[in-house]
C-alpha cells in the first residue's frame, strides 16, 4: 500500500506556464490584453473552431451562450441530469426551466431517442453534455433540433480534446463551451472558452463584457479609444492575460498530456477488463475520446459493500476518487422546486450509486497507476461475495 495520499486531480503546471505568468505580471498588461487574443487564436486553430471568446469559466461560457440564443423567462431547455450542476444553474439564471432527459446506459450521456418526448412549444434549446469526453450523440440531437427548430448549445467542460466522426468538438455552428478549471484537461486555474460561428462570438462577445461595443477591452491602450457604447446589459465574464499565461503553454502540451491519458486508461483497462464485479468505461467507434474522467461502475450485487464505502476502503489505502456526478435531480434546489423523485431518471441515478472515477490525470506516474490498481483490486478481494 501506498504511504502517501494520491490526490485525485492536482494540476500539471511547469516552469513555461511560470515564466509566462511572470512576465505577465512584469509587463504593463494583466488583464484581457494580448496573451488572451493569442490564446483565443491558438485554441481556435487547435480545434479548427469558426470562432473564439475566451471567459472565466466555461459557467460564464454556458450562461453567456444562452443568452447570445436570446433564452429567457418562459423557455424550456432540455438537458442531462447527470452533469456538474454548472449546466443547469445557468438555465435557472436566464429564467428559463431546465427539462432533464435521462442518459443511455453506455456512454452515461443525454438518451436522443428519449428528447423528443420532452420537446414542448416552450422548448428552445438542447444543451448536451458530453460527459466524462466522450461525445454525446450529436448527429442525433442536430437532427433533432433542426425538426423543431431548436439551438443546440455543447457543454464540453469535458470534451477537450474529444472527435465526433472525425472532427472536433467545437468546430461546428453550436456554441460550444469548454472549461479550464483547475481538474481539467487544460487548466487556467480558472477559465473557459466559448466557440462558434462569427456572428454568434461576436454577439456573445459583447454580452460577457458589460455590454460595450467592439473591442472596448482596449480603451485603455494606445491603440484603443477613449469611447464605448453600452448597447446591453452585459456581464463581466473576460479572461485575463494572467490566465491566458496558463493556457497558452497547457495548450501546447494537451497533445502529450492525452497521450498520457490514453497509456492510463489502457492500464487500468487491462487490469480491470477481466474482474466481473467492475464495468469499465469504453469508447464508441466513431469518437475520439477526451479521457477526461476514468469512471468505472460497480456490479453491487457481486460485492459485500456499496458504492460509499468502497470510496472509504480506496482512501483508506490512499487513493483519492470523486463521484461524478450527483444527479442534479436529487439536489434540494431542483428535488424541491421541481417536485423530482430519485427513480424520475432512473438511468442517472442508478448508475449514480455505482460508480467511481479513479485518477486519470498527466501526472501520474507508472508507480500512482499501479498503487490505484493494487488498492482497487485488494478491496474486491475483501469484499467480493
Ligand atoms: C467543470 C464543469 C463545468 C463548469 O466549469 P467551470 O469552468 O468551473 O465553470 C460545467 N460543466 C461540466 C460538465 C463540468 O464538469
Amino acid at each position: 500500500m501506498r504511504n502517501t495520499f494520491l490526490p485525485f486531480s492536482p494540476p500539471v503546471i511547469g516552469e513555461e506556464e511560470i515564466d509566462e505568468v511572470v512576465d505577465t505580471l512584469k509587463s504593463s498588461w494583466i488583464t484581457t490584453g494580448p496573451k488572451t487574443r493569442k490564446f483565443e487564436e491558438e485554441f481556435k486553430t487547435y480545434i479548427g473552431a469558426k470562432e473564439a471568446l475566451a471567459l472565466n469559466s466555461c459557467t460564464a461560457a454556458l450562461h453567456v451562450a444562452l443568452v447570445t440564443q436570446g433564452i429567457g423567462s418562459g423557455d424550456e431547455v432540455i438537458t442531462t441530469p447527470l452533469t456538474f450542476t454548472a449546466t443547469v444553474n445557468v438555465i435557472e439564471h436566464v429564467g428559463a426551466k431546465p427539462v432533464l432527459v435521462d442518459v443511455e446506459e453506455e456512454t452515461l450521456n443525454i438518451d436522443p431517442e428519449k428528447i423528443e418526448k420532452a420537446i414542448t412549444p416552450k422548448t428552445k434549446a438542447i444543451m448536451a453534455v458530453h460527459y466524462s469526453g466522450h461525445p454525446a450523440e450529436m448527429d442525433k440531437i442536430n437532427e433533432i433540433a433542426n425538426k423543431y427548430n431548436l439551438h443546440v448549445i455543447e457543454d464540453a467542460a469535458h470534451a477537450l480534446p474529444a472527435k465526433y466522426k472525425g472532427r472536433y468538438i467545437g468546430s461546428g455552428d453550436n456554441l460550444t463551451a469548454f472549461s479550464f478549471y483547475a481538474t481539467k484537461n487544460l487548466t487556467t486555474a480558472e477559465g473557459g472558452m466559448l466557440t462558434g460561428p462569427d456572428d454568434l462570438i461576436e454577439k456573445a462577445r459583447i454580452i460577457s463584457l458589460h455590454g460595450m461595443s467592439r473591442d472596448a477591452w482596449k480603451r485603455y491602450s494606445k491603440e484603443g479609444s477613449w469611447y464605448y457604447e453600452v448597447v446591453l446589459p452585459g456581464f463581466k465574464y473576460n479572461m485575463t492575460d494572467i490566465q491566458a499565461s496558463l493556457g497558452l503553454h497547457q495548450l501546447n502540451k494537451l497533445a502529450v498530456f492525452q497521450k498520457r491519458r490514453y497509456e492510463i486508461v489502457e492500464k487500468y483497462n487491462s487490469a480491470f477488463k477481466d474482474i466481473d464485479c467492475l464495468e469499465i468505461p469504453s469508447a464508441k467507434k466513431e469518437v475520439e475520446h477526451a479521457w477526461h474522467l476514468y469512471v468505472f461502475r460497480l456490479r453491487l450485487e457481486m460485492l459485500k459493500i456499496d458504492r460509499n464505502r468502497f470510496i472509504e476502503e480506496l482512501k483508506n489505502r490512499n487513493i483519492g476518487t470523486s463521484v461524478h456526478f450527483i444527479p442534479i435531480h436529487i439536489h434540494p434546489y431542483y428535488k424541491n422546486k421541481y417536485g423530482f423523485k430519485e427513480n424520475d431518471f432512473p438511468v442517472a441515478y442508478n448508475n449514480y450509486l455505482r460508480m467511481i472515477s479513479l485518477p486519470l490525470n498527466p501526472g501520474l506516474s507508472d508507480q500512482d497507476v499501479a498503487d490505484v490498481i493494487e488498492a482497487v483490486l485488494d478491496v474486491i478481494r475483501l469484499y467480493k461475495k
